[in-house]
């Protein structure tokens, strides 16, 4: 199922595919057992344009749009989700905020160095009292005149062990909840900054998450994205690129445990006969495939909609609802009809497992999701 890929967009999608089976699938149980982001990887995907596929070609991107993106995405994440993500965060978040706000300058400094793969891109919205409360962040970031003096602590940031460009939500006015966030680029080499251990997750164990503390870090002026304030804006916006990010690498996940649990029912013998066989079986193959389909159209009705830059949001947070939701149902659902041999590691579908589970909780809950779409359906 296509949607309206574009013949350019599905030789792109077919070209990860490829790069995903023989240089990434094979190795991505060794990558979740060492917990590793492969370099080597990441310079492969880089020649290929991919950490710029869609900044603006004048900035040294590929220029394509989000839809062509969300084909690579999603068939970098049936193969490696860990991977995935990083890609996600770097394209999906970093680069899209620094090319929607960003001045002419920051997007001249930065993006084309990202774009090629030579810096990477972390989101530091989430601090340790402050997740799905965005507005609650302690960060602060206090006009000193000719800087920004930034102290906090964002945790759970994805990309932190590696990345060059951090951007940083901080309370400018801090007296005004919501509406005294800003953001920021911030150089990771800056002095001040000091990055945590990495996590150790359930899954996504090839993607780096660790803690970042910014003690007195100054941030150049003119590093300021958007205008002071509008952070909070800027931060649902992008929210919206991520979401779809997220229902891509759910749809990845859930194309492959579907895809492994089709080729096992019809090996497995038992009673005599493969276990494809049996209605039971055959029903769970039936609605996992359906689900999975329905997910792929929210999906890609959201990203055109960003494409086509009409409001989405609703219609992101929908879109990561419920493929977040319908990857956990399929994998599943595919280590139930792989038996004792779906919880082995020997089997892929452990693996898809565990990394489906964290979709419905980053970029936002399912129950956050739920928040945006019944507060837009109730809204006078
Ligand atoms: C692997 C991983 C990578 C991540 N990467 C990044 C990253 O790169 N950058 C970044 O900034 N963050 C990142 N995050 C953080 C992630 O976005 C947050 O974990 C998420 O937003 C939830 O915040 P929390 O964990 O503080 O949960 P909380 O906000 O404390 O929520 C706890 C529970 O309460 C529920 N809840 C909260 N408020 C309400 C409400 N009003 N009504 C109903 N239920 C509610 C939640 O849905 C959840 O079930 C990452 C997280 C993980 C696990």
């Amino acid at each position: 199922m296509d949607f309206h890929l574009s013949e350019e967009d599905l030789d792109f999608k077919q070209m990860a595919r490829e790069l995903a089976e023989k240089r990434i699938y094979p190795h991505a149980l060794e990558f979740d057992e060492k917990g590793i982001t492969p370099p080597e990887l990441i310079k492969e995907c880089a020649e290929l344009g991919y950490f710029g596929f869609t900044v603006p070609e004048e900035y040294g991107g590929l220029g394509m749009s989000a839809t062509a993106f969300m084909g690579v995405l999603e068939e970098l994440c049936a193969a490696c989700a860990g991977f995935g993500i990083m890609l996600s965060v770097h394209c999906s978040l970093t680069c899209e905020i620094i090319k929607l706000f960003g001045s002419d300058e920051l997007k001249q400094k930065y993006l084309p160095a990202m774009a090629a793969g030579e810096k990477i891109g972390a989101y530091c919205i989430t601090e340790p009292n402050a997740g799905t409360d965005i507005a609650a962040i302690a960060t602060t970031a206090e006009d000193k005149g000719d800087h920004f003096l930034l102290n906090g602590t964002k945790t759970f940031v994805t990309n932190a062990g590696f990345a060059d460009v951090l951007i940083v939500f901080a309370k400018t006015h801090p007296e005004e909840g919501r509406k005294g966030l800003s953001c920021f680029v911030v150089d990771k080499a800056s002095e001040g900054i000091m990055v945590g251990a990495p996590e150790k997750k359930c899954g996504i164990k090839a993607s780096d998450t660790r803690e970042i503390n910014f003690s007195d870090v100054k941030v150049p002026k003119e590093n300021l994205l958007g205008n002071l304030k509008e952070g909070f804006k800027m931060a649902v916006v992008i929210l919206n690129s991520g979401r779809i990010g997220v229902s891509f690498q759910a749809i990845g996940i859930a194309q492959a445990a579907l895809n492994e649990a089709i080729k096992y029912s019809k090996e497995r013998v038992q009673f005599g006969q493969p276990i494809a066989n049996f209605q039971a079986i055959q029903f769970k193959i039936a609605e996992m495939a359906t689900r999975l389909d329905a997910g792929r159209l929210l999906a890609y009705r959201a990203s055109q909609l960003k494409d086509e830059g009409k409001p989405c949001h609703r219609e992101s947070s929908m879109s990561k609802l419920f493929c977040s939701q319908m990857a956990n149902f399929v994998c599943n659902e595919a280590v139930q009809i792989h038996g004792g041999y779906g919880y082995i590691k020997e089997y892929p579908v452990e693996r898809y497992f565990r990394d489906a589970r964290v979709t419905e909780l980053y970029e936002g809950t399912s129950e956050a999701q739920r928040m945006v779409i019944s507060r837009d359906l109730l809204k006078d």
